[in-house]
């Protein structure tokens, strides 16, 4: 541990995170054998990420700030994007999660986008892509006379490139795949999932417009579009497609829906182009041959103040935003991009996601129900303030390293209050793996199971049980072994005798909470990111095509950016299932 000088002993990893770190992101020698410790690990990400300072000031102390960037992670109070942790200081060196490509109208162009997206795959990247630019199917292809095979026959193409290329020998490329609304093939498009296995790698957005949406309100017909010159070419009744993408997504989970309008009204760069898709889970919409590294604070660790008196710790919270800020800021600098016009376009707009992760571990914290006027309230204060506080030290880092470059064309432009250093600074992730990692609950979900069995390896069975309601369990005398195998088995204590109500009611897990809660939260925690917002609306298995219906006009009323939702057992692969999680 020569250059560890300040790596204390015994980072408080879960076993979990500990299995999590192994398989995927310490550094392993041509064997596979593990070369490094967690603490060598996020030793490694603090000095790559610490060496930007150098950028804007020849004397910073490289060494302070790599160990403020370490204590911030092995705090667990901050976690970069998976591929930084993965990637920062080694050979790859590409430190973001998020990409959006364009896809052009062309063989040439279809293809190097298939290629551009290998290898951010292989970088540990995700891939968002419009195919609206492509011409309908069975149009005339000018050059050979033949038939244009259309947006969805490629889709297949990129799905086979992506299960070929694991990414980096982690993880499997996401992609996201976006039709407009307008586009002639849009009921292939809504209908492809079911009709195609082999698109499994894609998550399906549909692009609604908002004059789309005005004429399902007054059930009118709309046009459809061909790309290539703008000419209407067919029409369709508006409720008649709104009904196929809802009972879709009541099937299967497929397609979510984006408001592509609502997104662009957010852009901050008009002049450099339309936004037309966003990274693959939805939160990071994109201008075409941008990239964007991700962050996310773990909330649950904000809480001070004794048991009944809980309060957030707004100091402490304020201090970390301005660090990740920073930390954030320099990974764009730090990162290799894989094509030259991505390190353009990233370095135009600077744009960075801050996010959050740990906040049902906060409401449990507070003893606030998530489904809780009173949650709302916290989301929109904490998200507010993190925001704003993003802000600021956005603003504050462009006085010493300048603002963005493009931001004379951006809607920031002739506003000296808004001198920002980031086009973009917040942006709220699932956090995926960095919620094991930080032994915290996902983003902003809820959480799904207040216990579960876990199957480990050799087939032992383990009992998990959340922490903060295992510490008010046998605090109130309530904990026993069989108590939390019950509670694994039925997925939520909201029916189980010997527990007092107050517990009840503020542990609730995702599905005794309402749809609209879900979304309603969404909207909540939408009203103060930059960009937009990770979450799955979970419905019950019994849940009708109605129901589904219902939040997706929701989710256009609240002001909402896009909607997911998932309805239990509608994938054959469920994740998680209450008493048998992995
Ligand atoms: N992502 C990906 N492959 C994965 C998981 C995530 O490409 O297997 C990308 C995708 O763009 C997603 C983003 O990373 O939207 C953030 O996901 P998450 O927050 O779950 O990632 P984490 O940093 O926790 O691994």
């Amino acid at each position: 541990l020569t250059r560890d000088m300040f790596v204390r002993n015994g980072i408080d990893l879960s076993p979990n995170a500990k299995t999590v770190l192994e398989r995927r992101y310490l550094k392993k020698d041509i064997d596979g054998r593990i070369q490094e410790t967690p603490a060598q690990m996020f030793h490694r990400v603090a000095r790559h990420i610490a060496k930007a300072e150098k950028n804007y000031d020849e004397n910073a102390d490289i060494r302070k700030v790599t160990e403020t960037f370490y204590n911030l992670m092995t705090d667990f109070r901050f976690l970069p994007n998976s591929p930084t942790l993965m990637n920062a200081g080694r050979r790859l060196g590409q430190l973001a999660a998020c990409f959006v490509l364009p896809v052009e109208d062309s063989m040439e162009g279809i293809f190097s986008s298939l290629k551009n997206a290998a290898v951010i795959h292989k970088s540990g990247g995700g891939t968002g892509f419009s195919f609206s630019r492509l011409r309908p199917k069975n149009s005339m292809v000018g050059t050979t006379g033949g038939i244009a095979s259309g947006p969805i026959s490629f889709m297949k193409i990129f799905n086979t490139a992506t299960e070929q290329v694991k990414q980096g020998g982690t993880r499997r490329g996401a992609n996201m795949a976006i039709l407009r609304v307008d586009h002639p093939d849009i009921m292939e498009f809504i209908h492809c999932k079911t009709a195609n296995t082999e698109l499994n790698n894609f998550n399906i957005s549909v692009g609604i417009t908002e004059a789309f949406m005005e004429a399902v309100q007054s059930d009118a017909e709309y046009d459809l579009i061909d790309p290539r010159d703008r000419r209407p070419v067919a029409r369709l009744n508006a409720r008649q497609v709104y009904a196929d993408l809802v009972e879709q997504a009541w099937k299967n989970g497929d397609p979510g829906i984006v408001f592509l309008d609502r997104i662009n009204r957010d852009n901050p760069t008009p002049e450099l182009g339309e936004i037309e898709s966003t990274n693959p889970c939805g939160e990071q919409p994109l201008l075409p041959m941008e990239a964007c590294n991700l962050g996310s604070i773990n909330l649950a660790k904000f809480v001070t103040g004794s048991a009944d008196a809980a309060r957030i710790d707004y100091e402490s919270l304020k201090e970390t935003v301005w660090t990740a800020v920073r930390f954030l800021d320099n990974t764009i600098d730090m990162s290799r991009y894989p094509l030259a016009e991505i390190d353009r376009m990233v370095k135009g707009n600077r744009k960075i996601g801050l996010g959050i992760m740990g906040f049902a571990d906060l409401l449990f914290q507070l003893q606030i129900p998530y489904s809780s006027e009173r949650a709302l309230e916290v989301a929109e204060e904490v998200m507010g303030f993190i925001q704003a506080e993003s802000h600021k030290a956005s603003f504050e880092l462009a006085k010493q390293r300048g603002t963005f470059p493009n931001r004379e064309k951006s809607c920031f432009g002739g506003d000296s209050q808004k001198a920002y250093r980031n086009a973009t600074t917040t942006t709220i992730a699932p956090t995926g793996t960095l919620s094991i990692i930080s032994n915290c609950s996902s983003g902003i979900e809820p959480l799904f199971a207040l216990s579960f069995v876990r199957t480990v390896m050799d087939n032992d069975k383990l009992m998990e049980v959340n922490p903060y309601f295992e510490a008010v369990a046998r605090q109130q005398g309530f904990y026993s072994e069989a108590l939390m195998e019950d509670i694994a088995g039925a997925g939520t204590i909201a029916h189980m005798d010997g527990i007092p109500e107050d517990i009840k009611n503020v542990f609730v897990t995702a599905h005794d909470i309402s749809p609209e809660w879900h979304l309603r939260m969404q909207a909540a925690f939408q009203n103060h990111t930059d960009n937009a917002v990770s979450k799955t609306v979970n419905l019950a298995r019994d849940a009708t095509v109605e129901d589904v219906r219902k939040i997706y006009d929701l989710a256009w009323q609240l002001g909402c950016k896009g909607v997911t939702i998932y309805r239990d057992g509608s994938k054959e692969n469920q994740v998680l299932s209450f008493s048998s999680a992995k």
